[in-house]
């Protein structure tokens, strides 16, 4: 090896020496969450600060606890048509349609029933069955009426709430963005909302732990994989507790209550961000019969990991031979589903 650098130009040897340290990586707070991002390669460090500045970009437009943002502009103007930003209005419409996708499983019109609950806030409550009952006619994705001109109108009381969504979408830019920076090599992880960019540096694959939801210090598997979206739903990922039951924020858009569909968590890969995070969502919600007859017929290209409340992690075919679980340290069954 020496003798093979000794004749190698100087410059060549910075280089190699030089693809090592561009690798960079940061810790954020955005949209609500923490976020870790590494970048590798030439331009690493250029790439990274692109990338923060996207996220934060998003999540000025596209949060609903900032009042200053495009989205609470659109909810406060509901009942009248608002004009908004094109990435909104294409975000919306992509949401609505996965909303009718899932027979109404994800609905971004979830909003009047996610402030009823609070998660968010400092005093999270239980909501009547009476208070949700008059809410629910507020919710429903086909109460957005897409106008000419990027104007959309809410029906009068509906309001949107894209947290379901927007961590995904904001990975898919990220991906646009390092193919624009010319980055091949980078992972981002939006609190549960991996990416991997292509392969690691050194041509092997990345490693993404899936969460054990029972214990999150734990592991149901992980995945090998590259150029791939790998987007969690989970009831342990927020969550408050009154008189010894648990209740967590993804909610069932038919009741308005917590979604117990047997799921403790549901895992999407996928090649799309957006769609994986859509999916994930609305799989939580349909629980395992539901979400398999979904990956079976809906003509949607994901595999998923599903976990059970009786001690099942489901994992489609794509995954075999990608998910490992040796590892795992907690005892489940694990069970592959195949397509047919
Ligand atoms: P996720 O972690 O992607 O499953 O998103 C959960 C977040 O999406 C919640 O904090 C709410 O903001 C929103 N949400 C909850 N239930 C739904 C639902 N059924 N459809 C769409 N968004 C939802
Ligand atoms: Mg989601």
């Amino acid at each position: 090896m020496k003798k093979w650098l000794s004749i190698l130009p100087l410059s060549l040897i910075l280089l190699l020496c030089a693809c090592q340290s561009n690798d960079a990586s940061a810790q954020i707070f955005a949209m609500d969450t923490v976020m870790d991002l590494t970048v590798q390669g030439s331009g690493a460090a250029q790439a990274l600060k692109d990338a923060e500045a996207e996220l934060y970009r998003l999540d000025t437009l596209l949060s609903r606890q900032d009042s200053a943002s495009a989205v609470s502009a659109l909810n406060e103007g509901a009942g009248s048509p608002v004009a908004v930003d094109e990435e909104l209005y294409n975000l919306l419409q992509t949401a609505a349609e996965y909303s009718a996708l899932t027979d109404g499983a994800f609905a971004v019109t979830v909003a009047p029933i996610m402030d009823a609950w609070d998660f968010t806030g400092e005093h999270p409550r239980v909501p009547s069955r009476a208070e949700l009952d008059n809410l629910l006619p507020l919710v429903g994705d086909e109460r957005i009426a897409f106008g000419a001109s990027n104007t959309i109108t809410l029906e009068q009381g509906t309001a949107v709430d894209l947290g379901g969504i927007a961590k995904g979408y904001a990975s898919d830019r990220l991906a646009d963005l390092f193919a624009a920076d010319g980055i091949s090599s980078a992972m981002v992880s939006l609190g549960g909302n991996v990416y991997v960019r292509g392969a690691k540096s050194d041509g092997s694959l990345w490693r993404v732990a899936v969460e054990d939801p029972n214990d999150t210090a734990a592991y149901l598997g992980v995945l090998s994989l590259q150029e791939k979206f790998i987007i969690t739903s989970g009831g342990y990922q927020r969550y408050f507790e009154r008189d010894g039951v648990t209740y967590y924020h993804i909610i069932d858009p038919k009741t308005g209550d917590v979604a117990r569909s047997g799921l403790l968590s549901a895992t999407v890969v996928s090649n799309s961000g957006t769609m994986g995070d859509a999916l994930s969502t609305a799989l939580f919600v349909m629980g395992y019969e539901k979400a398999v007859q979904f990956w079976r017929t809906s003509g949607l290209d994901f595999d998923m990991v599903l976990c059970d409340d009786s001690g099942h992690v489901y994992y489609t075919e794509g995954l075999e031979g990608s998910f490992d679980t040796s590892l795992a340290e907690h005892a489940y069954e694990y069970i592959c589903i195949p397509k047919n």
